[in-house]
């Protein structure tokens, strides 16, 4: 058996030759992330049989010939449960995977023949592709790490109707006082509280949401570094006095547990795993967004922009400045364009690109080379057009999650950020689709080979 020590130097080798590539997918809960995954790795390892991969130029020229799937490099990292999402694809009626909680890991071998033949004729390489997979909830917590406890504890607003779902853990924490000797179990159960608000933020569609592992904890539930939250009566107090106050008081404690969150929580995960990422592809659900309203529209928007400071390289950047990370290529993709007719894709790329102006703009700036797309990573509808009033117009077939087939119109996509009059129209309703029967082909997809190409493409010349 070959050490450790000397798979990490051939890795190592690996990637001096540019035979190694590590490629992470993001996104909030529901975005797509596991969907995604799962038809990527279905498609390279068709490639060269049936899937259709024309975007992608070494799959266009018969160049890619196939990948197979080897033992990981990390073994303390969860292995991404592919074969369990192709058994619920192919379930009678099929359903969609169950999503992924934490971040897991999957290791591919593509075999391909490079473009121009060197002296050895029919010469094939070999790249080892990394696939990871992440909540982009985690990359929430970034911005935490340039606070205090006091500090993070104001920037948290509960206003509006999110604020609502915090009522019951609000008028409990407002009672307390931050001097007073700490209470644990009441600690433990207010901190269960402010999870659960999240929670049911969360479930109402909201995602501009913190502490991320609070939502998606992976082993760490119960732990007491997930007992903490903000204090929101701590406004107008005295950063001296609070500095003050004794060992076992509330506020010391809650701000003991924050720093640990900071160091062994989310300082980890850019030290280990986001730093040694080197493309990048995160997905955003749009379309869900749009169908679920203004308000949740807007808390995507602010996520986003929170979310993407991860992938903020200035030369100042807090991430810069703490990781040093190497991603040199993004993707950000709307996914499940199947849920709209074909002629409104290039709208949904649009208000994606909308949506992330401010970022997109930044990382322009410090010169990271990025690109919007709309995809379908599983397409689970068909275009179709009928007839109304003499008129042809386009529409979608599909199967409804209940299993009632459908033919509709869901709506036109704004191509740029909706405004009030978009909302009062409400132009906008689709139901979710089930996924069609697959047979032995590849799984049906829109654009994925656009983004292998963009993420991979160079790499198979
Ligand atoms: P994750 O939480 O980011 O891993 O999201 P999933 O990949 O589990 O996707 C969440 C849900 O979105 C799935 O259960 C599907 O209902 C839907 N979905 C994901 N990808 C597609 C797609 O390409 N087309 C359609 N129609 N629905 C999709």
């Amino acid at each position: 058996m070959r050490q450790p020590f000397t798979r990490e130097l051939a890795d190592l080798l690996e990637r001096g030759r540019d035979r190694q590539l590590r490629l992470a997918v993001t996104g909030l809960s529901r975005a797509g992330k596991t969907a995604f995954l799962t038809s990527l790795i279905d498609q390279l390892r068709h490639a060269g049989l049936e899937a259709r991969l024309d975007l992608l130029p070494a799959a266009r020229e018969g160049r890619l010939l196939g990948a197979r799937r080897v033992e990981q490099q990390d073994l303390g990292v969860p292995r991404f449960p592919l074969d369990r999402a192709l058994a619920a694809l192919d379930a009678e009626p099929p359903q969609w995977p169950a999503p992924t909680r934490g971040i897991s890991e999957l290791r591919l071998v593509i075999r391909y023949r490079p473009r121009r033949r060197g002296w050895a004729g029919g010469e094939t390489r070999r790249l080892t592709l990394d696939l990871f997979d992440y909540p982009g909830e985690w990359l929430l917590d970034l911005p935490l790490l340039s606070h205090d406890f006091a500090s993070w504890s104001r920037s948290q607003a509960f206003t509006g109707e999110r604020g609502a779902l915090f009522a019951d853990w609000r008028e409990a924490v407002a009672r307390l006082d931050p001097a007073a000797p700490v209470d644990e179990g009441r600690l433990a159960s207010l901190a269960e509280r402010y999870a659960e608000g999240l929670r049911a933020a969360r479930e109402a569609g909201f995602s501009d949401l913190q502490p991320g592992r609070f939502l998606l904890p992976g082993d760490l539930e119960g732990a007491p570094v997930l007992q903490f939250f903000p204090l929101p009566s701590l406004d107008d107090a005295d950063p001296a006095t609070l500095a003050g106050l004794p060992e076992d008081s509330l506020y010391a404690t809650l701000a003991r547990r924050f720093r640990y969150y900071q160091q062994h929580i989310v300082r980890p995960f850019y030290r280990e795993h986001f730093r040694r990422f080197d493309r990048q592809i995160v997905l955003v659900d749009v379309l869900g967004a749009l169908n679920a309203g203004p308000e949740r529209f807007e808390d995507l928007a602010r996520s986003l922009s929170r979310l993407m400071q991860s992938f903020d390289y200035g030369r100042r950047s807090l991430l810069t400045r703490l990781f040093a990370p190497r991603i040199d290529r993004l993707a950000i993709a709307a996914t499940k364009a199947d849920h709209v007719t074909p002629e409104q894709h290039p709208r949904l790329t649009g208000l994606l690109e909308a949506l992330l102006a401010e970022p997109l703009k930044d990382l322009r700036f410090a010169d990271v080379p990025v690109r919007a797309l709309s995809l379908a990573a599983i397409r689970a509808t068909e275009a179709r057009e009928v007839d109304h009033q003499g008129r042809r117009h386009p529409a979608l077939r599909g199967t409804t999650l209940d299993g009632e087939p459908a033919l509709l119109f869901p709506g036109e996509v704004p191509a740029r950020l909706p405004d009030a009059d978009f909302w009062r129209r409400q132009g906008f309703a689709f139901p979710a689709f089930r996924p069609r029967p697959r047979g032995d082909d590849a799984l049906p997809h829109i654009r994925l080979d656009a983004a292998l190409d963009w993420l991979i493409g160079d790499k198979l010349t």
